[in-house]
């Protein structure tokens, strides 16, 4: 890039399952973009008030703290590392304690406010050099309705439950699966009652990966970002 052109912004949102963090980080390592998981920010955010000892139902303890957090975001999408005060934190975030605990914290709406500033400024960051995909549950309502293409990644509810399994159980029987509920159905009640995540806000494109592999839908969404960004040159 140079002179004024500037990188392409594509927001991707989805509910748990859907499958958006790893086909938003594929994408854009093909792609030579940026990436940024945002549900990684709000569980860092958990992580620290849990470490810290501060009370979930302590709504002003919890924005407080949220907006002292020293979190570092890496957005290079081959090592997406996340650091708190120096601390890598990228494994320990994605434990079921902190799958359990987050919608509370992301449920704050000082919380919420003090991470769409920060997200922001990381996507008008990287806008500015490379482009970035950037992903989570109100990218493209809230975040960045002026991002050069919005997509909403969907998967009915049997396909994110065996997909979740999967990923945290190692297995899709019955038991993986009723295990999985909690992290997968009761999490996206409690964050839908602030984002709007299951039906597409106007100018959203749906993408429904039910039926579609991982490539395929890797392949669908590069289609998307190749057709923004000649449009956008
Ligand atoms: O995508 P992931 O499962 O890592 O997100 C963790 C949590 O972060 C979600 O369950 C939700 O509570 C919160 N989140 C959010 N807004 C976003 C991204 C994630 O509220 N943009």
């Amino acid at each position: 890039m140079s002179g004024n052109e500037r990188g392409v912004v594509v927001a991707v949102d989805g509910p748990s399952g859907s499958g958006k963090s790893t086909i938003s980080r594929l994408v854009a390592e093909q792609l030579g973009l940026a990436y940024l998981d945002t549900g990684a920010m709000y569980r860092a955010a958990t992580w620290w008030c849990v470490r810290e000892g501060i009370d979930l139902d302590d709504a002003d303890a919890v924005a407080r703290a949220t907006r002292e957090l020293p979190l570092t975001m890496g957005t290079d999408p081959a090592v997406p590392g996340v650091a708190v005060g120096g601390e890598d934190v990228s494994v320990v975030i994605r434990s079921t304690e902190i799958s359990t605990l987050v919608s509370k914290v992301a449920t704050n709406l000082d919380v919420r406010a003090e991470m769409r500033r920060r997200q922001r400024a990381i996507i008008d960051e990287e806008r500015a050099r490379r482009g970035v995909v950037a992903e989570g549950r109100d990218i493209t309502t809230v975040v960045a309705p002026d991002a050069d293409l919005r997509i909403l990644l969907v998967a009915d509810e049997q396909a994110r439950l065996r997909r979740r399994a999967r990923e945290v159980h190692g297995a899709d029987d019955e038991a993986a699966l009723e295990a999985t509920k909690d992290q997968v159905l009761r999490r996206d009640a409690d964050d839908a009652t602030v984002s709007s995540f299951h039906e597409a806000a106007e100018g959203v494109v749906t993408v429904d990966s039910s039926d579609l592999t991982l490539e395929e839908t890797v392949a669908a969404v590069r289609r998307l970002v190749e057709t923004a960004r000649a449009a956008g040159s």
